[in-house]
């Protein structure tokens, strides 16, 4: 049997109906899905990677920091490594020390039982850069995390980094890693470009519908047919024996 990591994506309040600031539409049916992945009598993971969005106050993604620019509108901003770029704002999300960054409690219970095969990705913390997938995050200890440094805050961030080269395909490297099971949210963003860095890093890649809920039905739709389209394993929304497929393709 090859070695599959599971990967949960920003599964945090602030992505989470009914009081997140950028809460997912039905983003809570997410919950007893990865629940049930997260049982030990049923799972055998041999690494669990969980990613939390982990943004300073003046982050750039923040449409308060463009006044008066609103939160869903485009504009091009130029960031960090001076590469121009068309930006989503958002409303205040995932600032941290503030609640909304938290994951979930009960999924904070669950990962909490599998010891040291836990790790978090932390990203989006450098100011002017955006962040959407967990191989471009600093991976620490799910227990005691270490927080940002100053390069990973504000400094010059240098090149680009591959993912074939991220922090999060090193340490999947090193444990043999050679498949990864994603959930979370959103499905249209951070759950998207992680499938498409792990499908470039070379891991078999499956996304487990059933464990993601996106912010537009129309990009949810899109995002799905182009992890497909690049060899990206999807399982729909709707399949019941999710189970029975996820442990097949894990052979
Ligand atoms: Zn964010």
């Amino acid at each position: 049997m090859s070695k599959t990591a599971f990967l949960i994506i920003d599964v945090q309040y602030d992505f989470l109906p009914p009081s997140g600031s950028l809460a997912v539409p039905d983003g809570e049916a997410i919950l007893p899905v990865i629940h049930d992945l997260l049982d030990q009598s049923k799972w055998d993971w041999s690494v669990i990677v969980a990613s939390q969005d982990y943004h300073p106050q003046n982050h750039i993604s923040f449409a308060s920091n463009h006044s008066p620019h609103k939160p869903f509108e485009k504009m091009t901003l130029t960031d960090a490594r001076g590469t121009s770029y068309e930006q989503a704002l958002w409303p205040d999300h995932c600032i941290q020390d503030t609640r909304g960054t938290q994951l979930e409690a009960k999924l904070v219970e669950d990962l909490k039982t599998w010891g040291d095969k836990v790790k978090l990705a932390r990203k989006g913390t450098h100011e002017k850069l955006e962040a959407y997938s967990a191989f471009e995050g600093y991976i620490t200890s799910f227990q005691t995390p270490d927080e940002p440094t100053f390069e990973q805050t504000s400094a010059d961030p240098g090149k680009t980094v591959l993912p074939k080269q991220s922090p999060l395909t090193i340490y999947l490297r090193e444990k043999g890693i050679e498949k990864v099971v994603i959930v979370g949210l959103a499905t249209d963003f951070c759950v998207l470009q992680t499938a498409l860095s792990a499908i470039s890093a070379s891991f078999d890649t499956l996304v487990l519908g059933p464990g993601i809920r996106g912010i537009s039905p129309e990009d949810t739709h899109k995002a799905m047919q182009r992890i497909e389209s690049l060899g990206g394993t999807v399982v729909d929304k709707g399949k019941e024996n999710w189970t029975d497929i996820v442990k097949q393709w894990m052979k």
